[in-house]
């Protein structure tokens, strides 16, 4: 009889952990390279950080996922964050580099790397939303040289705050739809299936055909932003693109492989 021994154990913490596609993401791609490793969902409250990083410390544990609501705390116990974990202010991903435990950031490589294709053509993007979701999009469109980037959000403080430390410029929430931008990413919380499923993020008016649109909600995938960007014209991209990068570049960092993005893609809208 064949036994399958992983040899290597991977895995996810976050609170709740509900319906992650990181354990489906990353077993796939851990069975198409042939690599003996497993990946499982740890559910981990919030105040039990410090007990998981003493076991990750001390078990043969090779890497890990980090989602909400541990990305910041989980620095507290981490021994070298990379420069891109650094610039989004947030750990997604540890790995080990010899004994030294390092926090990484992924989350912005899923922003910048599916606008990568249009990069040349956006010199104007406005980012809508100011939360988590937001630093790591900042950093995505600076990493990919936008020059003049916008910032709003519903508390303009927070927009302000970002704006002020990243050095790009804030916009008021009431006037985001006064002008046309080269691409707009929505980091709200608006389109959401619940309560905020039927609230479009932005007002579409200056918006055409030369418009990018990059919704980071994929639940559902056609969000009513992404509608009303296509009736416009714009060219829509959906926010599964950013959990497909920021995993493929999760796995390449723990295994040096690359995955497929087209089979990675049809994994994961199957499971949608
Ligand atoms: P967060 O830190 O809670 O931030 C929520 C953002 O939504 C804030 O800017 C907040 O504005 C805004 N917002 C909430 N309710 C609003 C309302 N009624 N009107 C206007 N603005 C409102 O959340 P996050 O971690 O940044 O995540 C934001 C979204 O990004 C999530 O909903 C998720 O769908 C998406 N996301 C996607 C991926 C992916 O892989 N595709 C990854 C991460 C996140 P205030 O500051 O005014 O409250």
């Amino acid at each position: 009889m064949n036994v399958f021994k992983p040899e290597k154990l991977f895995g996810i913490i976050g609170h709740p952990l509900g319906h992650t596609m990181s354990p489906l993401l990353h077993n796939w791609g851990f069975s198409e390279h042939k690599i003996p490793a497993v990946y499982m969902a740890w559910p981990t409250e919030p105040g039990k950080v410090e007990s998981f990083m003493q076991t990750f410390r001390n078990l043969p544990i090779s890497g890990a996922s980090v989602t909400i609501p541990h990305k910041l705390s989980v620095m507290d116990y981490i021994d070298q964050l990379t420069e891109r974990a650094k610039s989004v202010g947030a750990v997604n991903t540890l790995y080990w580099k010899g004994d030294k435990i390092m926090g990484d950031n992924t989350d912005a490589a899923g922003v910048s790397e599916p606008l990568r294709p249009y990069c040349d053509h956006v010199k104007k993007a406005l980012l809508i939303g100011a939360g988590g979701a937001a630093r790591a999009a900042i950093t995505g469109l600076q990493t990919l040289g936008i020059e003049e980037i916008y910032i709003t959000n519903r508390t303009a403080s927070k927009a302000e705050d970002l704006a002020e430390e990243f050095k790009i410029s804030a916009l008021d929430w009431e006037d985001r739809g006064d002008q046309h931008f080269d691409l707009i990413v929505n980091s709200t919380s608006l389109g959401m299936s619940g309560k905020f499923q039927e609230i479009n993020p932005m007002i579409m008016d200056n918006q055409d055909t030369n418009t990018i649109v990059y919704d980071l909600v994929y639940n559902p995938m056609e969000t009513i932003f992404i509608k009303e960007a296509k009736t416009k014209g714009c060219t829509v991209i959906h926010g599964i693109e950013m959990f497909i990068h920021q995993g493929m570049e999760q796995f390449k960092l723990w295994t040096g492989k690359r995955l497929d993005e087209n089979k990675v893609r049809e994994l994961l809208l199957a499971q949608l």
